[in-house]
């Protein structure tokens, strides 16, 4: 079926529309169109349940770096529910799939991150961060020191406080967010918002300079942290220009005020390096991790810390008797085992070596791609990127019209605003690559022919 096609009276589409009310759509719409159900996956195919095969181009959500066929984490699973299905890590309880991630974690990470704390989403551990540098915070006596800087197109997660992080008006809007103690920078797109003549690091130097403006107008004390994704995703791939995270460090440096990179999406070898923190010489204070992770073949989220943010909330957990937080799936073992075995893979098979490989080629298909009449630029790193439509009368129209093309051709990606966004499973080959940006030509070459029919109509 097509997206705008009506489902049939008890199909599984009719039943979803009855049944189930869907995260991220307009409810509305859904009554009517419903969505495409997706049957099953192998490598970096899925398959709807018309039997039509798809390259995932965006892996699911960001996350399935393995594709969607890897027998090992279903083993894995398999093998630790028969084991201890269940085991919580809450009130001098642990277990062995915990620890053994909890270890790997803390060796693959930046050295100063030493301690990895388990969640089940991005959006819980964002939140957690949020509620641990406030605890943090009274630990050291600096009650006030507790405002967190997102950024304007940011996406940390839609929960309370992540969602208040996040800089994204349809996550705010009608929920009453964000909290009054989370303020948003500017987003570093220079491809949009550089001025005539600015360079790239000139234009990082405003956004630092922006930045120290609102630190000082709302008082350097009163700033805990500021949360940033080293690039970022759901904003429409946005990254970094050169210079930037380094003026921006320098910034926060000056003023005391700690450094979270939301590694979601760029964790695990998305830009080429197995943290994109690595790629962009980022040191941050907290490193939160989820999706790739496990492929996301089970929730799982971590939190990875330094000692210096550690130490504070330890002394006031003693103080109080307790760090009053926890999940009953806070290191679930299915989740944790599977996280470790996807990690494993991921270095036994070299996959953030395949990113870095494939990357040139990558970019170098979506940089001819913007040069297609309906296209206006083109941007990524590593297996992450971007294709900018230029925009009809309609916002938004051209980008999801060429999206909803690629389906016809047998590509799901993920257009957001006016840009198709990239994020394929790193188990991609070249042959699948060139085979992903043909269906995009074709598609591209498609929207044009019939654009230009309508208009001679
Ligand atoms: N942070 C980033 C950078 C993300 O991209 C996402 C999800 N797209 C989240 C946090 C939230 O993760 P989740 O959907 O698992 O809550």
């Amino acid at each position: 079926m097509t997206l705008d096609s009506v489902p049939q009276p008890n199909s599984p589409e009719a039943r979803d529309i009855a049944y189930q009310m869907h995260p991220m759509v307009d409810q509305r719409r859904y009554e009517k169109t419903g969505g495409l159900v997706i049957e099953r996956g192998e490598g970096v195919y899925v398959f709807d349940s018309s039997g039509k095969r798809y390259i995932e181009g965006l892996a699911g959500l960001w996350s399935v770096a393995l594709g969607f066929g890897e027998k090992r984490l279903a083993d894995v699973a398999y093998e630790q529910m028969q084991k201890l299905p269940y085991y919580h890590t809450f009130a001098y309880r642990t277990h062995g799939p915990a620890i053994d991630l909890a270890e790997k974690l803390v060796q693959i990470s930046p050295e100063h991150l030493t301690r990895a704390h388990f969640t089940s989403s991005g959006s819980e551990a964002n939140d957690l961060v949020v509620k641990m540098i406030w605890y943090r915070s009274n630990a050291l006596g600096k009650p006030e020191k507790k405002k967190i800087i997102g950024r304007i197109k940011g996406y940390h997660g839609v929960t309370i406080a992540a969602g208040s992080v996040t800089g994204l008006p349809n996550n705010h809007r009608s929920f009453d967010l964000p909290l009054d103690r989370m303020i948003h920078t500017l987003t570093p797109d220079y491809w949009r918002e550089a001025q005539e003549g600015e360079s790239e690091l000139d234009f990082s130097k405003r956004m630092a300079a922006a930045l120290e403006e609102m630190i000082l107008a709302e008082g350097p004390d009163t700033i805990a942290a500021m949360f940033g994704e080293p690039v970022m995703g759901a904003g429409g791939v946005i990254v970094p220009p050169e210079g930037y995270w380094a003026e921006i460090q320098a910034v926060l440096k000056k003023y005391d005020i700690l450094l979270v990179a939301d590694e979601v999406i760029c964790g695990f070898g998305r830009t080429g390096k197995m943290f994109a923190c690595e790629t962009y010489d980022i040191r941050p204070d907290v490193m939160v991790l989820s999706k790739q992770i496990s492929s996301s073949y089970m929730p799982l989220s971590a939190i990875l810390i330094s000692d210096d943010f550690y130490e504070p909330i330890a002394d006031e957990s003693h103080k109080i008797g307790v760090f009053g937080h926890g999940y009953t799936a806070s290191g679930h073992p299915v989740a944790t085992a599977v996280g470790l075995e996807n990690v494993k893979i991921i270095e036994e098979k070299d996959l953030v070596g395949n990113a870095a490989r494939l990357a040139p080629l990558f970019l170098s298909r979506l940089a001819d791609l913007a040069k297609h009449p309906l296209a206006a630029a083109s941007r990524g790193v590593g297996l992450l990127g971007a294709l900018e439509i230029k925009p009809w009368e309609t916002p938004n129209a051209a980008a999801a019209a060429v999206a909803e093309a690629m389906m016809e051709e047998g590509v799901i990606c993920r257009n957001i605003g006016e840009a198709l966004c990239f994020c394929p499973p790193l188990i991609i080959t070249e042959e699948q690559v060139n085979a992903m940006f043909d269906g995009v030509a074709t598609a591209l070459d498609k929207v044009a022919a019939a654009r230009a029919a309508a208009a001679a109509e």
